[in-house]
């Protein structure tokens, strides 16, 4: 079996070597066994059924919800000369037919189908009459309800296993905290199959985190460190995207914006050319990414804080795929977590989904305001558990400095309190500098005991301060109403002096263009 699979990846697809688990599971799978596969982004899934839809019988059946990404993969694999089609909304009815015909008659290899296709009883009626050689499930993660790519259809997807007990089913995703792994094993009923957990370090990938001062100046800073290099700009909203890719065009780099409100055309014409061009850079929402595969993306920034870990994990996994060094940089500041806290308390959801939204976003500032390897916490929120400080992050390449800041934490927290625990970080700063302004006089805050006992510290260094209280749990924000803060009750002991708190001193860092200087 392992050499006739070695001859495939060889023969077929051109590659000397299987990677990390593929051989095993390819065997596996080969087999006739069921199969969960977790593999970071970039880990080679694909070949993971692809290999054994050619070691078997019949034709391989794969269900992927991205469209985009179907074709590519068949234009990929018929160039290989392997017989592989996919059936979507983007077919008219005859070149459907073609397809199915081809299916019947036993001339596929892989046939690529879109969910809601596949659980046609039109389409299970013609699988009834083919011969499968497996199934593989890509983006099982669709499954969970609690991702941001929620399939309904996904859920149906269990009819494959009571019809066709017999054939193999191989279910793929990146996306593996533990409780996702679990939902997905049981909303598949694929409870019994082997799981395979690759890691899902990427050691080429620097992480980089840095304290928001002035977004679009530190972006261009950071950029200036990657010229000429394809990378992606990740924004909260399709305004910032706009507004970022224009500005950059204006420093003369090629960057092109991509996000949901563009017209269809455009947003495939800038996708193109981000596929196929050297250089450029893709300003995007969300919306950008899932099921491209550039390798040689070399970074990553986010100028927005992300909803969660493994979305981060997710949107920087696309960089540096071909295995070179690449960069993930974000931007991080306090306005960030009070808007996305604000938009988990606005949103629609449920009660328990929300307190889920919350959990992830705090584990994803905790990520931010960390000392210790990036690394580790990164990869710690997948159950993962690295041996020693990375030495490929910011914080092992350039450890933090701390400094005692209980008297600081308390002046703070005493202002917040005396002001009436409803106002954000920036009005809290003016009192605690004694700046004279109308807002301050207007509520009378220039008669609070507090007002000017904060002259010590410079505006970017209280921002700095209210930040990490909030990231360490010490202030707490208001996200139903405007965004102010509060006492947490942990701040308690802090203002009775029985509570030290030691914080990151943050000196603005050295320019990257030295740390990155490559010989
Ligand atoms: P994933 O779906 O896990 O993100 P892909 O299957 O798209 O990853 O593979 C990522 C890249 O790695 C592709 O360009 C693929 O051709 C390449 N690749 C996968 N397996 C191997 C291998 N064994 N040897 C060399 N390259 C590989
Ligand atoms: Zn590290």
């Amino acid at each position: 079996m392992t050499t006739r699979a070695r001859e495939i990846l060889q023969t077929v697809f051109g590659f000397s070597d299987f990677r990390g688990e593929q051989e095993a599971i390819v065997e596996h799978v080969a087999q006739g066994n069921d199969a969960l596969v977790l593999m970071p982004t970039g880990g080679g899934k694909s070949l993971c059924y692809q290999v054994p839809a050619l070691l078997r019988d019949g034709c391989a059946v794969v269900v992927s919800p991205l469209i985009a990404l179907m074709q590519d993969q068949v234009e990929a694999l018929r160039q290989l000369g392997v017989r592989a089609a996919y059936l979507n909304s983007t077919l008219d009815a005859g070149a459907a037919t073609q397809i199915e015909q081809a299916l019947l008659r036993g001339e596929l290899d892989l046939l690529y189908v879109a969910p809601e296709r596949l659980l046609t009883p039109y389409f299970l009626s013609l699988l009834e009459r083919s011969r499968i050689a497996l199934f593989a499930i890509d983006e099982a993660h669709c499954v969970s309800q609690w991702g941001h790519d929620f399939r309904r259809e996904y859920r149906e997807l269990t009819i494959l296993h009571e019809r066709w007990p017999g054939i193999p089913r191989i279910a793929l995703t990146a996306t593996a905290d533990p409780p996702t792994q679990r939902e997905i094993a049981e909303r598949l009923q694929l409870e019994e199959a082997r799981r395979f957990v690759s890691s899902f370090d990427r050691p080429n990938i620097r992480y980089n985190v840095v304290q928001k001062d002035n977004g679009s100046r530190q972006l261009r800073d950071f950029i200036a460190t990657h010229v000429g290099e394809s990378g992606i700009v990740y924004c909260l909203s399709r305004k910032k995207v706009e507004k970022t890719a224009e500005a950059l065009v204006g420093l003369g780099v090629t960057a092109l914006p991509y996000h949901a409100g563009l017209d269809a055309g455009i947003r495939a014409q800038n996708q193109r050319r981000f596929l196929r061009e050297d250089g450029v850079v893709m300003v995007a929402t969300i919306a950008f990414g899932m099921g491209i595969d550039k390798p040689d993306v070399r970074f990553v920034a986010h100028m927005d804080l992300p909803k969660s870990i493994e979305g981060y994990y997710q949107e920087t996994g696309r960089a540096g795929r071909d295995g070179e060094p690449a960069e993930a940089w974000l931007c991080h500041g306090l306005g960030d977590v009070v808007l996305l806290k604000q938009m988990i308390e606005n949103s629609e959801a449920g009660e328990e989904r929300k307190r889920l939204e919350r959990r992830k976003l705090d584990s994803l500032v905790g990520y931010c305001e960390t000392m210790r390897c990036r690394r580790q916490v990164l990869l710690a929120n997948f159950g993962e558990d690295y041996p020693r400080p990375c030495g490929n992050c910011d914080n092992c390449l350039q450890p933090a400095e701390t400094w005692d800041a209980t008297v600081a934490a308390q002046k703070a927290l005493s202002c917040v309190y005396r002001s009436g625990q409803r106002f954000g970080a920036m009005h809290l700063i003016d009192i605690l500098r004694g700046v004279d302004n109308e807002r301050v006089r207007q509520f009378g805050h220039d008669r609070l005991s507090t007002f000017g006992v904060g002259q010590d510290l410079d505006v970017r260094a209280w921002r700095g301060v209210f930040r990490q209280l909030v990231g360490s749990g010490l202030l707490e924000v208001d996200a139903e109403g405007f965004g102010g803060l509060r006492l947490a009750e942990a701040s308690r002991a802090v203002l009775r002096g029985e509570h030290p708190v030691m914080l990151r001193k943050e000196l603005p860092r050295k320019p990257e263009r030295e740390r990155n200087a490559r010989t």
